[in-house]
């Protein structure tokens, strides 16, 4: 019988105890010679066996291997049964051929594995080595969270900062502004990310081939915490150690008008009450069209085809003056008011103490400390001689900016706080307190605005013979409305979370 030597270490296998290429030769012709084995051919190969059909001379060794046909199988002689399979689809091919006999036996330094009854301890091997691919990338995994959790960044750093080559992230000075400037131009309102694409490549920002950024690539980037100092991996957030470009600040205004932009798109209507009226005769939603390029009208979308109502129309400017009319209906007893108005307040006032502010201000005062700790540091070295003074002074400088800016956005956060939501509630109350005013405000309202409010506060209004028939308030405004079957007190209290706002 003749053998095969295989040898195979990857770049992968950093471990001391795999040998080179070279001394799995060796050894194993060494064993060949003291058991008296001849050995036919040798393959050796760098690659990793951790996935299936990887290897290519590998997978040449079994083509020989399976198309032998002579009487005789072939011996195989590997110096440890990992070199040969890492995942259990090649651990299965070799099995496979030992069950065959198109490998009478594998010999590794200090086993014989044939195929009579060693099939099995292949297969557990095998699975070890599998299982050691498994820990191995977990361990990546936990390498990776623990720098994440040190505030280091494990990838490639993005645009506006730069990979130091020692796993730090530095701030791209070339690049840095425009990330700024990005954000800046785009909580600015004027620009479509697309135009902010274009602008900023002409004023100098390129891709490292010199292109253009895609809108694609500014839309991540004005999503990116990371450009405020918080790292997000896997739906995790982490707190980066890097230097911050924007402000935490910037960047929220920026979300906001993200958000504002979408809802913009979406209540780009021409008709403020499409789709909040039916008609009380066949239940179908109400439409709108233009007539004369001027006036709109509602009317039955017939989508039953059997309603007359379709004939008859509503005008939008006569809908509004109707649905006016609902303020008069609602009617608001100071005492309840300011009872909800109190409770309210404590919720509000438990709120801002509890959640986002405290863990901002956590965050911002943990960063605050590092940075402390950072400065001590840097002063023990300048006494210690560790570092000249140039250094020392560069250093300096960059943690004082550091520090500059957390303190100015911790008071920033200070003072935003508490009292503007306060504000918000007041006027809530006191357009609750005067019907007339609200009638009034709605009347002067926007258009979008004008929907809104007839959204929150109505269901879907009856529409018959080209009036307003019927309308039935949502709550909590039903509990106010003039209507004997409205007012439960208990209901009440369980709406004590405050009024949505008009
Ligand atoms: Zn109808």
């Amino acid at each position: 019988m003749k053998y095969i030597l295989y040898a195979r270490k990857s770049s992968e296998d950093k471990s001391k105890q795999i040998l080179s290429l070279e001394s799995q030769v060796n050894e194993m012709k060494k064993l060949a010679h003291s058991l008296g084995l001849e050995i036919a051919k040798i393959y050796t190969e760098s690659k990793s066996a951790k996935l299936p059909n990887n290897r290519p001379v590998f997978l040449e060794m079994l083509k020989l291997l399976e198309n032998n046909n002579e009487a005789e199988g072939y011996g195989i002689l590997c110096w440890k049964i990992d070199r040969l399979s890492r995942n259990p689809i090649d651990s299965g091919k070799i099995q496979w051929l030992l069950q065959q006999s198109k490998i009478k036996v594998i010999q590794t330094s200090d086993k014989q594995y044939l195929p009579s009854d060693n099939v099995l301890l292949l297969n557990i091997e095998g699975s070890m080595a599998n299982q050691y691919i498994l820990d191995l990338s977990k361990n990546v995994k936990r390498g990776l969270r623990t720098k994440l959790e040190k505030g280091g960044w494990p990838c490639i750093a993005p645009i506006g900062y730069l990979n130091d080559g020692k796993g730090g992230i530095l701030v791209d000075k070339e690049r840095a502004p425009y990330v700024k400037q990005i954000f800046t131009m785009y909580i600015g309102g004027n620009y479509t990310i697309k135009e902010i694409a274009n602008k900023i490549y002409l004023s100098g920002l390129k891709s490292r081939g010199g292109n253009k950024y895609h809108k694609s690539q500014i839309y991540t980037l004005l999503n990116n915490k990371f450009y405020y100092g918080v790292m997000t991996s896997h739906g995790e957030e982490y707190q980066g150690s890097h230097k911050p470009i924007i402000t935490k600040r910037l960047f929220e205004e920026a979300q906001e008008m993200a958000h504002k932009k979408q809802h913009v798109k979406k209540n780009r209507l021409d008709f403020i009450f499409r789709g909040l009226m039916v008609c009380a005769r066949c239940g179908c939603l109400y439409t709108a069209s233009k007539k004369r390029g001027k006036h709109i009208y509602y009317y039955c979308t017939n989508g039953r085809n059997k309603c007359e109502e379709h004939k008859s129309y509503l005008k939008e400017d006569e809908a509004i003056k109707m649905l006016a009319d609902v303020f008069e209906r609602l009617t608001f007893p100071e005492e309840m008011i300011n009872l909800m108005y109190e409770a309210s307040l404590d919720k509000l006032k438990q709120e801002s103490e509890n959640q986002e502010y405290l863990r901002t201000k956590n965050e911002l005062s943990k960063r605050l400390k590092i940075r402390e700790d950072r400065q001590a540091e840097l002063f023990n070295l300048l006494l210690d001689k560790a570092i000249n003074k140039d250094d020392f002074e560069a250093k300096r400088k960059t943690i004082a900016d550091e520090l500059n800016l957390l303190n100015e956005e911790l008071k920033s956060l200070e003072n935003k706080n508490q009292p503007l939501a306060k504000i918000t509630l007041e006027q809530v109350k006191n357009l609750f307190l005067a019907q007339q005013a609200m009638k009034n405000k709605f009347l002067e309202a926007k258009p979008n605005r004008q929907r809104e409010i007839i959204k929150n506060i109505l269901w879907n209004a009856e529409v018959k013979d080209g009036k307003i028939t019927n309308i039935k308030f949502k709550e909590p405004y039903s509990l106010f409305a003039k209507d004997p079957q409205n007012g439960s007190l208990d209901l009440m209290w369980s709406l004590k979370n405050g009024f949505p706002t008009l």
